[in-house]
């Protein structure tokens, strides 16, 4: 127990549920499509979606290898032998009556997530299991309205649901964890992780107790869909249930919800035990088996993860918002580690700048794509020593920079055809300085009366005069030798 997390005299648990919808192309046991969000209502339903008698569910074998992938991610065992279990209850978004899902023996277990919290410790939660199910329909309640709408394309969409442990004891180390699990999801590529659309929807369940070593009644905290809500419920039901406590009142084991507009929870049903639920074994599915010559050769060709790439972007001596947002997307991600790998520190340092910055900035406007970007790393690394060897000013650089990456062109040849090269030849340069100097006499006389900073508006000048094709440092020890100071 670590005191630094008791609050008011109460030390809070926190465990979080996850929910992952994997990237499929059909439903977990019906070959219909998967990709709700553009879909009508009730387009994407086969009769086992809507529980017809006498249909019978077949496994979806592709979530199979993103079951392994999310599991090798999670650095957790993955089960040789699974199967699915029913899971009753009554719901109008639930026609089959039952859900099926995983309950005795999941197909991913005992796993462990690193995540890093802002102070550069990192937070170490126990993943229990990891099972597969299907998600039940969507029920919509029309405001004002005496009746309830149910949808049915997202019946049987397959679902990881990722246990955590209950490790963790304040807001900030569940954000982390559940950002953490977000990037390890998308690095695995199992998933679409749009948060918006509920690819990922966590459930928190948070307790407080006076004794670190007994859990408190839990309330658990339903369908968050961004990392801020999991944030604000975390600290919300920790406050609410020492209030409660405080005042000798119970806190009630239950199903709460996040009121955005409020900020609050609210109390949505009390909670069910598993014995509840009757689950058995359901006799329609065979188990799954996995072998580990089918692990081995996903995990041969598992994709770097954030935990290593961090370590990797910090040796190139990037600030931590930086290497955080280089992570945060893998595309972006790649194309640094990927000169990095072949290159020295200081071009792909300068090549992870022009990501962090110019390029960001084009993806994001739709002017480029990270594809074309990756596609010109050769032309980067060229532009990068062109930039080291002063033969085009930073600014020219940006220019050369974005043409490059649109039109697929050597950057040397752009600069030419760009006439964007820097004036090397210093008589060349002379005649510029010169030819400014005559023209600003006012300028010149401050700076022979000793006002030294006028020398950088001179400077300026030249470099409008050269069309900033001159080196600026060349120009300042010019202008200081014509003028004798
Ligand atoms: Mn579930």
């Amino acid at each position: 127990m670590d005191k630094k997390y008791i609050v008011d005299g109460y030390y809070p648990t926190i465990g979080v549920e996850c929910h992952v919808q994997l990237k499929t192309a059909t439903k977990l046991f019906a070959g219909v499509g998967n990709d709700a969000r553009d879909a009508a209502p009730n387009t994407l339903i086969s009769p086992l979606c809507i529980g017809l008698p006498g249909t019978l569910p077949v496994l979806n074998e592709a979530v199979i290898p993103l079951s392994i992938k999310a599991g090798l991610a999670l650095k957790a065992k993955i089960a040789k032998i699974s199967h699915f279990d029913r899971k009753h209850y009554f719901y109008p978004d639930l026609p089959l009556g039952y859900q099926i899902t995983q309950y005795e023996r999941p197909i991913i277990f005992d796993g462990t997530v690193e995540a890093l919290l802002p102070n550069k410790e990192s937070v170490h939660v126990r993943i229990e299991r990891a099972h597969l199910e299907a998600d039940a329909g969507k029920s919509n309640h029309p405001e004002g309205a005496d009746y309830s709408l149910v949808d049915l394309n997202r019946a049987g969409t397959p679902l990881l649901e990722i246990v955590s442990g209950p490790d963790m004891h304040n807001a900030q180390e569940v954000k982390a964890y559940v950002y953490e699990l977000y990037l390890l999801m998308k690095y695995a590529d199992v998933s679409d992780v749009d948060l918006y659309h509920g690819n990922m929807r966590f459930d928190v369940n948070v307790s407080v107790s006076k004794d670190p070593n007994k859990l408190g009644t839990r309330s658990e905290t339903k369908n968050l869909n961004s990392f801020r809500s999991v944030e604000k419920t975390v600290d919300y039901e920790i406050k609410r249930q020492i209030e409660l406590l405080k005042k000798s009142k119970p806190i009630v084991q239950e199903t709460r919800g996040w009121d955005d507009a409020k900020q609050k929870t609210f109390s949505q049903r009390t909670k069910e035990d598993a014995h509840d639920y009757r689950y058995f074994p359901d006799p329609d599915i065979p188990p799954i088996t996995i072998t580990d010559e089918e692990v081995a050769i996903i995990a041969k060709d598992m994709p770097i993860l954030p935990s290593a790439l961090r370590d990797h972007f910090i040796e190139l001596g990037l600030d931590d918002a930086s290497v955080a947002t280089l992570v945060d997307d893998p595309n972006l991600a790649a194309i640094v580690r990927y000169v990095q790998e072949g290159h020295d520190k200081k071009t792909a340092h300068t090549i992870a700048n022009w990501c962090l910055g110019e390029l960001t900035r084009r993806v994001n406007d739709n002017e480029i794509s990270w594809q074309e970007v990756a596609n010109v790393i050769p032309y980067l690394v060229e532009l990068a020593s062109m930039v080291d060897e002063a033969k085009v000013s930073s600014t020219a650089a940006k220019e050369l920079l974005i043409n490059c990456v649109k039109h697929n062109k050597d950057p040397l040849a752009l600069a030419k055809e760009l006439d964007l090269l820097q004036v090397s030849d210093e008589s060349e340069l002379v005649l510029i300085v010169e030819q400014v100097l005559s023209q600003q006499p006012k300028a010149v006389n401050d700076v022979k009366n000793g006002e030294l900073k006028v020398i950088g508006f001179l400077v300026g000048q030249v470099m409008k005069a050269s069309k900033g094709k001159a080196n600026p440092e060349t120009v300042q020890m010019l202008i200081k030798s014509q003028l004798g100071v």
